[in-house]
């Protein structure tokens, strides 16, 4: 772990096995077991390395940052193979994107570190009234498994980059990557500026959230644990912000068919990260005049996609994280089966063969008649779609609505009208319109609903997550 600038192992001298999804059970790494009083050491380093790191002019802040972007691109390659083997998404369509994401975000925060500014009221000329943004003090991030660098990428050079020094707890499934960028911030950054402990959700995880030297929480997880965390930083109104599931709509108007439609829905449903994202389009409406002519392509280019090891350059998708995951994302399928859907692609987990190695799975197409299932209304985070016919937008916009989620929609339609109107409707903090990847550092990011809590990726997400406003009014002598 990083503490105070140093790699320690936990104080009980406890340690976990980190296993790779490709090959079932198989052991890569050991990590510190991380305890209460390993976070606790963490924040401490966090608290005194704060009133320095705050204090600094902004540039200096800003230059670490842009360091840090730098070393994130000179070991790119390193990040991406580590992050296959710790994640088991694949090499060359989830991790090196993703790896190359992660240094845009530490380059873009580094550029607006001069925007946490105030302002200055006209409150006449004996009075100087102003506004000064302050950071928060201590951060506390917890991550999930699925994307761990891009979504440390979301936390770590906002809050730096606005003054604030930071602990991370990593997911005790996907700790590598962290620890190895956690060593590449340490070349940059003073000493307890940026901490890192690994451990589970009970034993690292809740203790930091409940930490009195950690002024704001900032997590990542499903929406269960989220409750549970923003129920914990409420026992101390410490300030909290939380990214939790998805169950997103894809909506297909007969406008929006064209060449690009079919990998676009197959990027909006994550099936590069075998459908492990929070994001995931994974309810896709087809309008009924197009809906068998892109349900037939949609299968046809599935078919072509190459399931394997993730670290293999031919592979589309990876492995599902651990056995737990792969367990639950197959009783959705056999959920699917018992409530009638049609599986036009997949539906089962591979029974023979060199997949069943790791916790493989190919990807699944249902078709199901409405919105009324297990499969429509809950997070499956595995390579499963449903695709559902529709035909009045009133209709599809409400079921689209109709669940308790609201992270991100889709809307294909090359009808600006069509394509706009409905996008303003639909219940979501992100929609995209003819396109599944797009997102970019500097664009809001956040949930409606239960999908979250605040904003996170851009400038309004750092000012209002990551500093606090202080009023101060002079009275001036003329
Ligand atoms: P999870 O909620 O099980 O765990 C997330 C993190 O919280 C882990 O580090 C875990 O150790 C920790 N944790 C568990 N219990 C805790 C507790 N009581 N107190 C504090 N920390 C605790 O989620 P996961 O399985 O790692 O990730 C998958 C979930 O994350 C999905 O629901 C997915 O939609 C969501 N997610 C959301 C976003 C987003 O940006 N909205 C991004 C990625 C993942």
């Amino acid at each position: 772990m990083l503490v105070g600038g140093e790699r320690v192992g936990a104080a009980a001298g406890e340690w976990a096995d980190v296993t790779t999804p490709s090959r079932r059970g198989q052991v890569v790494a050991r990590v510190p077991r991380g305890r209460a009083e390993d976070v606790d050491r963490a924040v401490r380093a966090a608290r005194a390395a704060f009133p320095a790191w705050r204090a600094q002019h902004f540039t200096v802040r800003q230059r670490a940052l842009g360091r840090i972007a730098d070393a994130v691109e000179e070991h790119q390659e390193e990040l991406a193979r580590l992050t296959a083997l710790d994640t088991g998404n694949a090499l060359r369509t989830q991790a090196r994107p993703e790896a190359a994401f992660l240094a845009a975000l530490f380059r873009y925060f580094a550029g607006v570190a001069g925007e946490v500014k105030g302002t200055v009221l006209p409150a006449g000329d004996d009075q100087l009234q102003y506004t000064r943004l302050e950071p928060l003090g201590v951060v506390g991030g917890v991550l999930p498994w699925n994307s761990p660098l891009m979504i440390a990428g979301f936390k770590v050079p906002a809050a730096l980059a606005a003054g604030n020094t930071v602990v991370l707890k990593a997911a005790e499934d996907a700790p590598l990557t962290i620890l190895r960028l956690a060593e590449l911030c340490a070349e940059h950054l003073p000493p307890g500026v940026l901490n890192v402990v690994t451990g589970t959700g009970e034993e690292a995880g809740a203790p930091l959230v409940a930490h009195p030297g950690v002024d704001k929480v900032s997590f990542t997880g499903s929406t269960e644990v989220g409750k549970r965390v923003a129920v914990s930083a409420a026992e101390r109104l410490a300030h909290v912000s939380l990214e939790l599931g998805g169950k997103n709509p894809s909506i297909v108007f007969p406008s929006g068919v064209d060449d690009q439609l079919v990998d676009g829905l197959l990027l909006s449903a994550r099936f590069s990260r075998q459908g492990q994202s929070c994001t995931a389009g994974s309810r896709v409406f087809l309008h009924e005049d197009v809906h068998d002519e892109v349900l037939g392509r949609l299968v046809e280019r599935l078919r072509t996609w190459t399931v394997g090891d993730p670290l293999d350059e031919a592979t589309d998708m990876g492995a599902i994280i651990n056995e737990q995951q792969f367990s639950s994302v197959c009783g959705y399928l056999d959920a699917g089966r018992e409530e009638g859907l049609t599986a036009v692609l997949g539906g089962s987990a591979p029974a023979e063969g060199p997949l069943t190695e790791g916790y493989y799975l190919t990807p699944t197409v249902l078709t199901a008649p409405g919105n009324d299932f297990r499969l429509m209304r809950e997070e499956v985070f595995g390579p499963v779609v449903v695709v559902v016919p529709w035909r009045d937008v009133d209709d599809v916009v409400r079921m689209a609505n109709d669940t308790h989620y609201g992270l991100a929609a889709y809307v294909w339609s090359h009808d600006l009208d069509e394509a706009l109107t409905t996008a303003h409707r639909l219940e979501a903090g992100w929609v995209q319109v003819n396109q599944g990847g797009g997102q970019v550092a500097g664009q809001s990011y956040g949930g409606y609903k239960q999908s979250g809590l605040g904003r996170e990726v851009s400038l309004e997400g750092m000012l209002a997550g990551f500093t606090q406003t202080k009023q101060v009014n002079v009275r001036l002598r003329s």
